[in-house]
């Protein structure tokens, strides 16, 4: 027994010690020692910085992949707390909308709701049952969104029609006209907006603008699906926060400015191998045309590499290079780092500058994303972790009665062939290249639900209960004590993983949550 002080601080590894000897350490070769607890889990504020501007209040990044951050995903990620960067493997129009569709995104407000013009047929009605399960349309001159609007057909004004009939009855024919819709303004709230639904009884309450053209639709349904979202990530404005990926091409400066008129919070310079002269010179062009946007440049893994971009003026940096769950770069080009050592020694060198460190790549549990903060990470950035969710993109598909969905890296061939004027593509693959050399594979992920319970539910409860378990409220706490050498960690040794895993069962069923 350790009987004095000194004794008791040899027990265990500091980050520096546990990094002394230069080995390449993967978030599996080593574990963090429990401390003392003394408040309930709850408490834990996971509060982190993702730029030298911006601050989050969970430090969950989605990845720029093509089967990861579209919209939807962004919109989720922001929702609890975390962002999303959207991926460029697509035109810039593309991209352009999902960054304003997270934009425009209202808690409660359907703001690209379906809408049909007058002309359209009961047949149409039908169809959008049929494909999208909800039926309360408004209608409007255009039959676009933003158009004047002229009514509101649901299933009730067409449900005794017969069959032979719907394709000759027209919309307007059978519609609720405007003069016996209730509708809102949309200067009104939520809460508003809601006691309107309730006191009406009706199902959808379209939201007009001063000229009465629809700007969203309200839907009852939600009234109770509509959970509040504390921790939301927002700008000054109350809109949701977004990233985007860009490449470091002189075509790119066109993508960057139509991000920017967007809206967009962050971009993300996307290269595998980001100490270029390329990047540097993009890091120079954003920061003298838009002083405001956020530079995430990367990625990086060692010491020098950083430098070259802090020197440059990035906000933050992505850490890692052939360690996500896809990659074959360390194979292939015998480039890249064991992501705890890359974590660690960017982190220890960018902090001196105040800039935050993203661990990107191989986090494949909670523990996993503890570790990384604990070595001085800020955030991390996920791929395979969250491509099962329904918020990614892509349908999902059942092979051998599993049900999963597409997963891949962004320098497959797969995802390198899909749009090669696109700059995703570049970050694997510039046009000079004679041949296409992969550094990432195509695979699938098993379904995990939605984002909302796993990421909001799940990893962040999670991350606080491990917390706890180390002795720190707070995210802040722990970065803070790590670097005072007070957070204790220990190598494993391959057995020490073994016994550390699941082990000496003849079967068992690994249900996390
Ligand atoms: P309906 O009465 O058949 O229209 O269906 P419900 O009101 O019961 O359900 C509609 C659900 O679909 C709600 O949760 C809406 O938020 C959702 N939804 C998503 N997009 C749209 C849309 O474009 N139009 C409508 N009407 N609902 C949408
Ligand atoms: P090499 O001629 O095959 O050595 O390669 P390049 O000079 O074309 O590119 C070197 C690396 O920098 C590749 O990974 C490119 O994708 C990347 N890169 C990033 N931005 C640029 C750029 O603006 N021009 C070029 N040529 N390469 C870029
Ligand atoms: P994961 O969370 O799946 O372990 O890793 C995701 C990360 O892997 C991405 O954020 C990105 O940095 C990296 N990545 C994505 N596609 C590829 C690829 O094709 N090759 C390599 N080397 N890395 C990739």
């Amino acid at each position: 027994m350790p009987d004095n002080q000194t004794d008791l601080n040899t027990d265990g590894l500091t980050r520096a010690e546990l990094f002394k000897n230069n080995d390449g350490l993967t978030y599996n070769d080593f574990i963090i020692l429990p401390g003392y607890i003394d408040f309930p889990s709850d408490n834990v504020d996971l509060t982190s910085k993702l730029t030298k501007k911006l601050t989050i209040k969970t430090p969950f990044v989605s990845s720029p992949m093509d089967t990861v951050t579209e919209s939807n995903m962004a919109i989720a990620m922001a929702l609890n707390g975390g962002i999303g960067i959207i991926h460029h493997n697509c035109t810039i129009d593309l991209q352009v909308a999902e960054v304003r569709r997270v934009k425009r995104y209202e808690q409660g407000f359907i703001t690209d709701p379906l809408v049909l013009s007058p002309t359209n047929t009961v047949a149409d009605v039908y169809e959008i049952k049929q494909s999208h399960g909800f039926s309360g349309i408004p209608v409007t001159k255009t039959g676009k969104i933003n158009s004047k609007l002229l009514g509101l057909i649901t299933f009730r004004d067409i449900d005794f029609l017969s069959k032979d009939q719907w394709s000759t009855i027209l919309v307007e024919q059978v519609m609720t006209p405007i003069n016996e819709l209730i509708t809102a303004k949309n200067d009104l709230t939520l809460k508003d907006a809601y006691h309107i639904l309730q006191c009406s009884k009706k199902g959808k309450l379209p939201i007009v603008n001063s000229n009465g053209d629809l700007v969203s639709l309200i839907a009852r349904t939600d009234l109770e699906k509509n959970r509040d979202y504390p921790l939301a990530s927002k700008d000054h404005r109350r809109q949701l926060l977004v990233g985007a990926a860009i490449g470091t091409r002189k075509e790119d400066e066109k993508r960057l400015h139509m991000l920017v008129q967007a809206g967009v919070d962050v971009i993300v310079l996307d290269s595998s191998q980001g100490n270029s002269i390329y990047q540097i010179n993009m890091i120079k062009t954003i920061k003298s045309k838009y002083p405001d946007v956020q530079i995430i440049g990367g990625n990086v893994v060692t010491q020098a590499q950083a430098k070259n971009l802090i020197d440059a003026g990035v906000d933050a940096l992505r850490v890692g290079m052939g360690s996500g769950s896809i990659c074959i770069t360390q194979e292939v080009m015998a480039v890249g780092r064991a992501q705890a050592t890359a974590v660690y020694k960017v982190a220890e060198y960018a902090r001196r500058y105040d800039v935050p460190v993203i661990a990107d790549g191989g986090i494949s549990c909670v523990g996993h994303i503890v570790k990384a903060l604990a070595l001085g990470a800020s955030t991390v950035m996920m791929g395979s972790l969250l491509a099962g969710t329904q918020e990614a993109p892509g349908a999902y598909y059942y092979q051998d009665g599993v049900r999963l969905k597409k997963y891949r890296g962004m320098g497959s061939l797969e995802a390198m062939n899909v749009c090669t004027q696109s700059s995703a593509a570049s970050r694997y693959y510039s046009e000079t290249d004679h041949v296409k050399v992969a550094q990432g594979v195509s695979g699938s992920v098993v379904d995990k639900g939605s984002i909302h319970r796993f990421i909001g539910g799940y990893l962040y409860t999670g991350i606080q209960k491990s917390l706890q378990d180390i002795g720190y409220t707070s995210l802040d706490k722990l970065h803070s004590e790590s670097y005072n050498g007070n957070v204790k960690l220990e190598k494993r040794t391959a057995s020490a993983q073994v016994e550390g895993g699941v082990h000496g069962l003849h079967k068992y069923e690994k249900q996390l949550f």
